[in-house]
């Protein structure tokens, strides 16, 4: 069975002040009836994983980054490798947000090395993939999605590819407030479903968590995990606020 995963993306918000209380508040929101077969998972940014790690000594949930260097290692000055990750304990990593591609140039190249530094050292990528809006207009979100998987992704052998988590982000709906409709999302997951049958086989596929990212709220979760192929969400906006995420936790 996949599994129902919620991810927080904190992006570059919070002082360590607001950090530490949000973390706080979100411990207690998940003292309340918080579903046994969701995985929570809190990205916040580098300089805040420690302090996650020792909540999560307390709370159930796991901790992300948000991004990693390429590299193995050594004179890369401000980077993060995924073997520093590893020593943390981190779960989860995310590789290929669009504002990653889009502000920091990386390329599919990079995204691969990525999700290998992160493969060596135990740590499992949260791999996103996601059109442009003029994309969908063109009709091309198909095409753009099966090759955003195919460059960075599928090199990977069946072993190592189990250990993904993908994310369907449309980079429309990212921060902008318009989020896919449900039938939009459920379209797209079920594709990339197929793509990973046709790839590493139907079990793999079925094993395969595919979050949905993009304007997901407390408002809008139900519907969208609602849907066959929808396992969970990778939120921005929305995980900034205690009650929020964990409502949005709440929505199977
Ligand atoms: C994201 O950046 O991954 C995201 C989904 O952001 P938001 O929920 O704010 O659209």
């Amino acid at each position: 069975m996949r599994s129902k995963i919620v991810a927080g993306n904190w992006k570059m918000n919070q002082t360590f002040q607001n950090a530490d209380e949000l973390l706080y508040q979100i411990g207690e929101g998940m003292e309340k009836d918080f579903p046994q077969d969701v995985e929570l998972v809190i990205c916040p940014p580098f300089v805040y994983l420690e302090l996650a790690t020792d909540f999560a000594q307390e709370i159930e949930f796991k901790i992300g980054a948000q991004n990693v260097s390429q590299y193995d290692g050594g004179a890369y000055t401000g980077e993060i490798s995924a073997e520093m990750l590893s020593s943390m304990d981190l779960d989860y990593c995310i590789v290929g947000h669009s504002e990653r591609r889009k502000y920091f140039g990386e390329s599919a190249e990079v995204l691969t090395q990525k999700v290998n530094q992160l493969l060596e050292y135990g740590v499992q990528p949260i791999f996103c993939v996601g059109e442009q809006l003029e994309d969908r207009e063109a009709g091309k979100h198909f095409e753009i999605i099966k090759s955003q998987l195919q460059e960075a992704l599928f090199g990977l052998s069946q072993s190592e590819f189990a250990n993904i988590v993908l994310a369907y982000e449309p980079v429309w709906a990212i921060g902008t407030g318009k989020t896919a409709s449900p039938e939009q999302a459920q379209e797209i997951h079920a594709f990339i479903r197929s793509l990973v049958a046709a790839k590493y086989g139907e079990d793999q596929a079925q094993e395969t968590s595919i979050l949905y990212g993009g304007s997901c709220n407390a408002k809008n979760a139900k519907e969208l995990f609602a849907q066959t192929d929808v396992d969970g969400g990778l939120i921005g906006g929305a995980a900034l606020k205690a009650d929020d995420f964990i409502s949005i936790a709440k929505s199977f």
